[in-house]
This record gives C-alpha cells, structure tokens and sequence, in this order.
C-alpha cells in the first residue's frame, strides 16, 4: 500500500529510542547498488547502536564499490547476494530491522521479499518519496538531503550527540557529501552546514574524506568518462542531455563496480541544461540515472516511464528494451515533454 501524504512520516524520538531500548539484535539494511550515502548511514547508524551495546550487523542487497572500502567497518558488512543462507538465518533472529536510504521493498527484490514476510518490526530511515507503508517505525523526511542527516537528527535526537565518534562522523560525512553532490545540489542547506560543522569538531579531515572517494579513479575509469562525454546527445530545444553507454564500451574500459558513479552530472555544466540521463546496459538489463534541476521531478518521470523513483532532482530506473529501445522511448518522451 502507498500511503498518500509522504511529505514527512515521523515518529517521536522517545518512541523511536523504546523501539531500539528494547531490542538486542539489530539487522540494518541499505538498498541495492549501496551508495556513499547507503553506506555511509549504515555504518554509522551501526556504530552507534554498538556503542549502546546492540549487536549489529549491516546487509547490503549486493556489492558496494571498492572506493567505500576505507569506510569503518566495512568489511564486517554481509553481502545478501553471496550469503543469502547465512543473511537469512541472522535476520530471523533479530528484534529489529533497520530499512536505510530507501522506501521500497521492490528495490531490494530477492532480499526485500524475504524481509516483507518476516514479522520482525522495522524501522525506516529515509529521504525519498513515497515510502511503502512497511515499517513499524519512521524517521522519514525528504527535505533532508541525505540519509546521514536522519541519522544525525535521530542520535541527537536521542540526547546523544556527544556519541558521535570520528569514525562515526567519517561515515555521516560521507553520505552528508556524496548525496549533495560535494554540497553543492539545491538540498543543502544552513542545517547541512551545522551538522558539518559539529562533525568536523571529532578531528575527521574533510579532505582526506573527498580524497578517499574521489580521487580513486583507475586509468579505465577516466578513459571511460572521456568516451562517456564525446557520445553525450543533447537536444537543445529540450534542455537535455544523456549518455547511453553499451556493455561492450563498459568492456572496453574494464568496466568496474562504480566506474559510472556521478558521470550523470557532468552534462549540467552545459549552459542551459537542466535535464540529464545516463543509460547503461550491463547483463541485458539497461540501468538509467535521471538528474533535473529546479521543478522538474525526475522521481515521478522514473515511475512513470522506467519502473523507477527516487527524489524530485535525483532518481534511477530501469529498462528491459534493448539500449537503442530505451534511448528511443526517452527522447520521445522527453520530445513530447510528458515528463
Ligand atoms: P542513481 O541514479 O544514483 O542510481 O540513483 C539516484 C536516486 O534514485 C538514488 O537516491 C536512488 O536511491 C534512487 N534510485 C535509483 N534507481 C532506482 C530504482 O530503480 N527504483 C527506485 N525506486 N529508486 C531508484
Ligand atoms: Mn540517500
């Protein structure tokens, strides 16, 4: 059931602090193709919990990309793909089950169904719009701009901010930089910069954060986004760029986990853009990233058309057409202006 009003979805913090009071075992999953932010409040949100003595463990649907394995603890992380027995088994001994960066039980398919016939209260946090009605308990808020910010809001909330860690703030800074866009997307604002600003009080490095996340670029990767700019299309009477990169040009480069990471963007720097889309095919199944600026709301463009959602300037789909398929049905769309 999709609930109607989804502007905010919040329980009090006394109510969200019985909830995890009361729990021993605590589960936190992220969403599919975790992400700095995914990752980044996942982490964080665990060693919180494990400062308050829970024991904790993070599932991730899927692989997360190699330039998030310096964050704490990642390591410990148990990958639903290559461990289902073993996720299933710890998930069904838990009290609690955290539901992190995202809304939806579809977009963790084979894990999310598991999860949807489990009895096991959960408890979302999440910046999206529309969440499922799937949870028992809601930090829910899409004006944040990232998942990190709930995060923060719920230890402060919980008269616990001086908990927070360098390790912990590493991990918030994170999800608080990728998310914006290195602060920089119509999302931040001043209550960005004062959780910033109390994070940088535990002694972590803001530069050694951006370094460790983005400059980590192989050779392939860099090659990749050269080739990805000389075949962007734009149509200018659209304000429109995309770029649709086949599996066989990902090959070419190597093509590794996160390689694509932001190249949706770059179009943006284009005057006079304000619409872009990335299309990759990988294992016959066509991924798309959608970015807007200003009103125009990719998330419902992504329902409409791509069986997929996200934020207002922000969203993802996919396809099952072939990749000239699926460039074709955009560009008519967008031609047609049904966005
Ligand atoms: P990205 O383009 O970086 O993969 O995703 C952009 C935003 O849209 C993220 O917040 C992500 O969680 C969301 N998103 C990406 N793909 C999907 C999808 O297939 N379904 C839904 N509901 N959200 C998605
Ligand atoms: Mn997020």
């Amino acid at each position: 059931m999709v609930i109607l009003f989804y502007r905010m979805k919040k329980d009090s913090y006394k109510k969200l602090g019985d909830a995890i009071k009361k729990s021993k075992r605590i589960t936190i999953v992220t969403h599919m193709n975790p992400d700095g932010d995914a990752m980044g409040s996942s982490l964080a949100l665990s060693l919180y919990l494990q400062k308050l003595n829970k024991e904790v463990k993070v599932i991730v649907p899927n692989a997360f990309p190699q330039f998030l394995e310096w964050l704490p603890e990642s390591k410990k992380t148990m990958n639903f793909q290559l461990n289902e027995k073993k996720v299933k088994t710890y998930v069904s001994k838990c009290d609690l089950i955290f539901v992190l960066d995202f809304n939806n039980f579809k977009r963790i398919e084979k894990l999310g169904e598991f999860l949807s016939e489990t009895p096991i209260p959960k408890f979302m946090i999440d910046h999206h719009q529309q969440p499922e009605d799937l949870a028992k308990y809601y930090l829910h808020d899409v004006k944040a701009c990232s998942t990190c910010e709930l995060v923060y809001d719920l230890m402060k909330g919980m008269g616990h901010a001086k908990m927070i860690d360098k390790k912990i703030a590493e991990c918030l800074y994170t999800g608080l930089m990728t998310d914006t866009g290195s602060f920089r997307f119509s999302s931040v604002t001043y209550k960005t910069h004062l959780i910033l600003a109390e994070l940088l009080k535990t002694g972590m490095v803001p530069s050694d954060i951006h370094s460790a996340i983005y400059d980590t670029y192989s050779r392939d990767r860099m090659k990749l986004l050269g080739l990805a700019l000389n075949k962007m299309h734009i149509l200018p009477d659209n304000k429109t760029a995309y770029i649709a990169l086949s599996e066989s040009d990902l090959k070419t480069f190597n093509y590794q986990k996160g390689d694509t990471e932001g190249m949706v963007n770059y179009p943006f720097s284009i005057k006079g853009i304000n619409f872009c889309a990335l299309f990759t095919e990988w294992d016959g199944i066509i991924k798309i990233s959608f970015r807007s600026k200003g009103k125009l709301d990719v998330n419902k463009f992504a329902r409409a058309n791509f069986s997929g959602g996200g934020h207002i300037n922000a969203a993802g789909g996919k396809s099952n057409l072939s990749l000239e398929e699926t460039v074709e049905k955009f560009v008519g769309l967008v031609s047609s202006k049904k966005k």
